[in-house]
């Protein structure tokens, strides 16, 4: 009998297929993964892609972003119902509605959104480059949605700005507290605390540094202590071990679990590839308007990168 990781090797060669999986996956998905990281780097993967089929390894916003940005390649999410509960907070109604109230104001939503709320949107972020892209609208008033975490947090960041937060968060990385921290200082009291954006205005104060996903791996990877405290979901942390050998590495709480982020298993990998389902698609009406949005975001990233 074929071996599950054989049977997906097998098939993502005959469907000319890449596997690109978020750090927060379970590690038997980033281990058969071509490709591992944070949604910008999972975007950026897919827009260059030139094999047939991308299988995205996350939730369903990252897959529709992978579409938008290559909407000619079929793009498998292994599990339909892998959501982000935080993305179901925001719907285009709800923008219309801002706008409404907030003419002068550009809109930023954040990528962890549906196709159709991009679609309504000036502009998209991710949390390593939220920052970077408010600073680069001409507006004085940035509305941010749909998590008013990341909101204060590029708040603090550009004071300049007016910046008003939609009242969505992430269920997970909102339920950490600051005693969590504390407690976790306790434990290993020399470790760095570096926890995502997500994460409630306090805890990010509590905290000795505040980044993405991709950002905490760097700062672990290049920081001289021997030990962290990670405040981001748990799988970050086996990446994190991939590429930090030798560092001790401890999750602040174990609440920092995502239930989405752990629903694909090996046998949905394999049975995507070998149906082609499920697939992702967009309506155009919707593709347009949301694919500006992400773009923007490329180009504002790609310009300030290179300078
Ligand atoms: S960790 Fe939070 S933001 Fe990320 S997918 Fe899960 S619920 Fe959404």
């Amino acid at each position: 009998m074929e071996y599950i990781v054989d049977r997906i090797r097998r098939l993502r060669h005959e469907r000319n297929a890449v596997i690109l999986a978020h750090f927060y996956e379970n590690p038997e998905i980033q281990d058969i993964a071509d490709i591992v990281g944070d949604s910008f780097e999972l975007a950026r993967r897919a827009q260059h892609a030139t094999e047939d089929v991308i299988v995205l390894c996350g939730v369903r916003f990252m897959a529709e972003t992978a579409k938008l940005l290559n909407p000619d390649k079929t793009v498998l999410l292994p599990v339909p119902d892998a959501g982000c509960p935080m993305a179901d907070m925001v719907t285009p109604a709800d923008v219309r509605a801002i706008r409404l109230c907030e003419p002068d104001a550009a809109v930023v939503c954040y990528v962890n959104s549906s196709a159709a709320v991009k679609a309504e949107s000036d502009i998209c972020c991710t949390s390593s480059n939220a920052v970077r892209i408010v600073r680069s609208l001409p507006q004085h008033t940035v509305v941010m949605l749909p998590d008013k975490n990341l909101a204060d947090f590029v708040a603090r960041a550009v004071p300049e700005k007016r910046i008003l937060p939609y009242a969505g968060f992430c269920p997970t990385h909102h339920q950490l507290t600051v005693e969590d921290v504390a407690q976790a200082r306790q434990a290993l009291p020399d470790a760095p605390v570096l926890v995502h954006p997500e994460c409630e205005p306090e805890v990010v104060a509590a905290a000795d540094f505040a980044g993405s996903t991709s950002q905490i791996l760097r700062r672990v990877a290049e920081g001289p202590e021997p030990a962290f405290l990670i405040g981001t979901e748990e799988g970050v942390l086996y990446a994190i071990a991939k590429a930090a050998p030798g560092k001790m590495l401890q999750v602040v709480s174990d609440k920092l679990v995502c239930p989405d982020m752990k629903k694909i298993r090996l046998e949905d990998v394999a049975n995507c590839l070998e149906h082609l389902w499920p697939s992702v698609s967009i309506p155009d009406d919707i593709r347009v308007r949301a694919m500006r949005a992400v773009t923007r975001m490329m180009e504002v990233s790609d310009a300030t990168l290179s300078v």
